[in-house]
């Protein structure tokens, strides 16, 4: 196939592609699938956009997915992914992002928990020059004690460790530009962090306040535990944020103190073998089994940071995937090339 060819295919799928993808992970949600599309379908028509719903179903067994068909045949804005087994939210999400065209990408849940007249309010704070706004869910009518307490706990730790002043890390009602999002699905498993991993990027955030509604039927699929599960892939996230690139400077400084501690201590130790002729044995065991240990902790912390470099620069180079993002290029290389276009330039 010619370059030109294929350039003008691009331009034609460019051209079909609507602007806003809005995208529903469902598990298990029959009986709120048509509620949440009746309401939502007036709010995108008054958009004045070209728009599609990507309806993700995530192996659900009530019956979702014939609800879904039933809409995707009347409707052809509405598109459905069918994952082949319960993969979780995360996944759902990603699937959906992957299958997405829009320029703008909204993600939301579908249990009608986050109400679509909020939609054109994170769209206009996403003109304002924002790559992501996130839905900050003020006044949540979940349980106190296992729900919103461990959530403002988390949420507070994160915001603290991820540098990024959101009040609401856990809510999924979010309007993503799409090269964003495209940039970070190799990143993440976990769809709470993409923020944080945005950042990573260079990301612009804003949060907005939007209405919390109780699910409207069927059961919320998390409880208590997952707070937990979430704080420990902070761990993860913090790490990676930190130290991707260079998994080395964390493990080697502490590498080090302990090689340099251990061997110091070792080397006080034979001195005063040799010199006063003790035996250290006998003596000193407990010096010297610490000695010994910290040589070998120090040892392996350092070639655990070796490892990692190796890890991260197959990761990189693998995918041919620079170590930095571009926001926007202005050069004059172009023009110069074809003199005709430079007047302007
Ligand atoms: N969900 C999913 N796969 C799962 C669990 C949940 O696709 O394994 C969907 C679910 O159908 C809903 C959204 O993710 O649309 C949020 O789930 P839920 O309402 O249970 O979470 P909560 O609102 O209680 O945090
Ligand atoms: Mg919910």
């Amino acid at each position: 196939m010619t370059p030109v060819l294929r350039q003008q295919e691009l331009d034609a799928q460019a051209a079909e592609a609507p602007t806003y993808s809005i995208v529903i992970p469902l598990y298990n949600e029959a009986e709120n699938v048509e509620p949440l599309y009746r309401e939502l379908k007036p709010v995108l028509e008054h958009l004045g956009a070209p728009y599609e719903v990507i309806f993700v179903d995530d192996g659900s067994q009530d019956g979702t997915y014939e609800v879904l068909l039933a809409l995707h045949r009347e409707d052809p804005t509405v598109h459905l992914v069918r994952l082949s087994r319960n993969f979780g939210q995360t996944a759902a999400l990603a699937a959906g992002f992957d299958f997405a065209h829009g320029a703008i990408i909204i993600a939301m849940d579908g249990d009608l928990h986050h109400d679509p007249q909020d939609i054109p309010r994170l769209l206009e704070t996403l003109q304002q020059g924002y790559d992501i706004v996130s839905g900050w869910r003020k006044d949540r009518p979940d349980d106190f004690l296992t729900r919103r307490l461990p959530s403002r706990i988390a949420n507070w730790i994160m915001a603290r460790l991820s540098g990024v002043p959101l009040r609401d890390f856990g809510s999924t009602f979010k309007a993503y530009r799409r090269e964003i999002i495209k940039n970070i699905r190799l990143y993440g498993e976990l769809h709470r962090f993409i923020p944080a991993l945005a950042s990573l990027v260079g990301a612009r955030i804003a949060e907005i306040p939007v209405r919390a509604r109780p699910r409207y039927r069927g059961q919320s699929k998390y409880g208590l535990s997952r707070t937990i599960r979430v704080l420990l892939d902070f761990i993860t996230i913090k790490f990676l944020l930190s130290y991707m690139t260079r998994p080395l400077h964390f493990f080697g400084p502490v590498g080090l103190l302990a090689l340099a501690s251990g061997v110091l201590l070792g080397g006080y130790l034979t001195l005063k073998k040799f010199l006063y002729g003790i035996s250290l044995l006998q003596r000193h065991g407990p010096l010297l089994l610490l000695s010994m240990l910290l040589i070998i902790t120090g040892v392996q912390l350092i070639s655990i940071g070796l490892i990692g470099e190796i890890i991260m620069r197959t990761y990189y180079e693998s995918q041919r995937k620079p170590i930095y993002t571009i926001r926007e290029i202005r050069s004059r290389r172009e023009a110069r090339a074809s003199p005709t276009d430079s007047k302007g330039a």
